[in-house]
């Protein structure tokens, strides 16, 4: 099947002073299907945000392409690459407050992208916005009311109906729950799900919640250190997670369900993510890894197919050996 969004080789790197230079992320290649979420796990300062946000055009790109229904996307957007590809890629932020104008109504914030280069709102917006106000769950009456009025789960559906009125193609959810109670999460999650199936959405949710994002990626890509570690259906990587770093984060978080939670093994997530400064050769979780061999430190291990797995499985590590070529 042609991926609906595909990012080859995608890198982004921030320079800093005295030739110094942040490996935010460092070619990194996913494809993703129409209709398809694909849930991207990390800790914080993993990249994933960084990658998010040059997926559409928010950051320009170091290296590397991004694709989208196999059109070639720009590598820095102009003012009207935004406007031209805003009705096709949208992006759900984490903090719903700080997103959100506080002088403008949730009316008008809703309604804002509609505009989109036009000094005038089309006429129908008014129905429009209600319409997007219901589905989201929160009614007509809301478009009258100020952000500060909201709750953290209200304002993320204004997020949300903000980013959707538009009925892009494509989605980017930035840490949609990170910020919200775990009641109110799962509310959210839920939403989304309804959404992708009513809407047939394509998303990257990106979240550092493992056991949250499976149950609404078809898929699950983790990422450390700015490199993908491993990728593959939401359920093999969440209970059978390959790479070391994907199975510390498994254990590490907490179970909804309360009687998986008092069965689950934990395993305490060891240091601390190293610096993305200047990033040398070798595997970059080594410094953290329970099983770093010599070869771990000299050879960066690549994201590939590994032997006795699915091909839909990849993982980046010398544990595995890679699945043989066909012939
Ligand atoms: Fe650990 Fe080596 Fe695998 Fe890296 S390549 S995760 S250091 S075993």
């Amino acid at each position: 099947m042609t991926a609906l969004v595909e990012a080859r080789g995608v890198t982004k790197h921030f320079p800093l002073r005295r030739g110094k230079t942040i490996h935010a992320v460092d070619d990194v290649s996913l494809a993703i299907a129409p209709r398809e979420i694909v849930g991207l796990v990390g800790e914080s300062g993993s990249g994933k945000s960084t990658f998010g946000r040059t997926l559409v055009g928010l950051h320009d790109k170091t290296a590397g392409e991004v694709f989208l229904e196999g059109q070639r996307l720009p590598r820095r957007y102009t003012t009207a690459d935004f406007r031209r590809y805003a009705r096709r890629m949208q992006m759900i932020f984490q903090d719903p407050y700080s997103s959100l104008n506080p002088r403008m109504t949730v009316g008008e914030i809703v309604g804002e992208g509609l505009r989109l280069g036009d000094s005038r709102a089309p006429s129908n917006t008014r129905e429009r916005v209600g319409r997007w106000l219901e589905r989201v769950g929160l009614g007509r009456a809301f478009a009258s009311r100020y952000p500060h009025e909201l709750s953290g789960g209200q304002r993320q559906r204004v997020g949300i109906a903000r980013a959707l009125i538009l009925e892009p193609t494509f989605v980017v959810c930035d840490e949609p729950i990170s910020a919200l109670d775990v009641s109110v999460q799962a509310q959210i999650v839920r939403l989304l799900e309804e959404l992708k199936r009513s809407l047939g959405l394509t998303l990257l949710f990106i979240a550092h919640d493992l056991s949250m994002v499976r149950y609404v990626s078809d898929r699950m890509a983790v990422m450390y250190l700015g490199s993908l570690v491993e990728v593959g259906p939401a359920d093999d990587v969440s209970f059978r997670p390959l790479h070391p770093y994907t199975r510390m984060l498994a254990a590490s978080n907490p179970e909804p369900d309360p009687r998986s939670e008092r069965e689950r093994r934990t395993i305490p997530i060891v240091g601390e993510i190293p610096s993305p400064v200047n990033v040398g050769a070798g595997c970059r979780f080594a410094s953290r890894c329970p099983e770093v061999m010599d070869v771990c430190r000299s050879t960066t291990p690549l994201l590939q197919a590994v032997a006795g797995e699915p091909a839909s499985r990849q993982v980046a590590c010398h544990l595995y050996e890679p699945e043989p070529a066909a012939t």
